[in-house]
């Protein structure tokens, strides 16, 4: 896992409170989510846990403060949950921390007793990265529509669709708009650190100051928009599917209007997608800015309903190379790409030229963030639980 230690251990593998087979629904397992599940636990171990309720963090941490010498976490098991787990702790641990397979880790729990022979070789040290961003020459500099999309990739493959996608639609516009006048003031961002829990993107919202932060009337972010098994998902800014994460600030239901609007003009179905925090949106809703985009979907599985609307393969990965080596330019729908380049020039041209913004003319004064960049940092990022 992204931020494991090293080590080269050999001791006695120990279960920590599974749950096999595995419940109906994910998190049904919180196994090591508490310290107590480490009562009884033989320090010197190796600790097996199951992927559940928590994040991998707070199982490591709690598998390492029992005296566990390295720590496996098991994918939980259900239908999406089962492949080898790429997880990221979020920040340094010092024991080796790696994750299974599903099939692998309830094979482990029916050996009680084995020793493990765990070997990690991890590199960990502070490195400085960069956001890209692109402030146009026009508009109101008091009334800046921003959007963004992710330059990094995980470790494990080129990130193409992810988020290669959202980045060259961004350039596109960007190329094609900065020698257009416009009423209010483009800003386009490629965040850096993205994969390693939104790092980038958090460090521009906590750095800028209440005016700068006051000037910036909408946020769009595009992660993920060419996904090969797509469906076309809009941020759920009004909560209207009424499950899951919150709506987003007011606004944001303006924003999902004018993409629904987009995609009924062509004919197109579409769905939503909750404001759940994996992606850069997340620091700007946490300061009150309306924000929206799209999304086409990652290792989540297209349903029967979708696969109607959408085309594709029902009961398959919307993105069946999410976060892996073969998320190439092989990976991306030609189709998905160019119908939401569409829908993300039409929102910058509808927002270059608005004379009345999504949201609030007016936002309330939010609290500083540095204080709780790093609370917001535990629940953000990809594959951190
Ligand atoms: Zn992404």
């Amino acid at each position: 896992m992204s931020y494991s230690g090293s080590g080269d251990v050999t001791a006695t593998l120990q279960s920590v409170d599974l749950v096999l087979p595995p419940g109906p629904t994910p998190s049904t397992s919180n196994s090591g989510c508490e310290a107590g599940d480490f009562v009884g636990f033989v320090p010197g171990n190796i600790a097996l846990l199951q992927r559940g309720t928590c994040n991998f963090i707070v199982k490591a941490q709690n598998a390492q403060a029992a005296g566990a010498v390295a720590v496996i976490i098991f994918n939980e098991g259900q239908p999406g949950r089962t492949a080898t787990l790429q997880g990221n702790l979020g920040e340094p641990v010092s024991i080796p921390v790696v994750g299974t397979s599903f099939d692998v880790g309830n094979e482990l729990a029916g050996m009680p007793g084995a020793v493990m022979h765990v070997k990690t070789d991890t590199v960990s040290d502070i490195r400085t990265t960069w956001n890209v961003i692109a402030d146009s020459k026009w508009g109101d500099p008091g009334k800046v529509v921003m959007s963004g999309a992710h330059l990094d990739s995980v470790p494990a493959g080129p990130g193409i669709n992810d988020d290669g996608s959202g980045t060259a639609a961004e350039l596109a516009l960007a190329e094609a708009l900065g020698r257009i006048p416009t009423r209010n003031h483009l800003r386009f961002a490629w965040w850096s650190a993205e994969e390693l829990g939104l790092l980038g993107s958090e460090f521009y919202v906590a750095n800028l100051p209440a005016a700068e932060q006051a000037k910036i009337k909408l946020y769009l972010n595009y992660d993920m928009v060419a996904s090969p098994n797509y469906a076309f998902k809009i941020y759920d800014g009004d909560n209207s599917d009424g499950v899951g994460a919150p709506a987003g600030p007011p606004g944001s239901d303006e924003i999902e209007k004018l993409f629904e609007t987009y995609f009924d003009a062509l004919h197109q179905g579409h769905s939503g997608t909750d404001f759940d925090g994996r992606s850069d949106y997340g620091p700007f809703i946490e300061v009150g800015i309306p924000a929206g985009g799209l999304f086409t979907g990652a290792e989540g599985i297209k349903t029967p309903e979708e696969a109607a609307i959408f085309g594709g393969t029902a009961g398959v990965a919307y993105d069946h190379c999410y976060h892996q080596a073969c998320d190439t330019i092989a990976n991306i729908n030609d189709k998905a790409l160019t119908v939401n380049t569409g829908a993300i020039a039409t929102a910058a041209v509808v927002y270059a030229y608005s004379r009345d913004l999504p949201g609030p003319d007016v936002r309330p004064a939010t609290a500083a963030r540095a204080a709780t960049a790093q609370a917001a940092n535990e629940i953000h990022g990809l594959d951190n639980r």
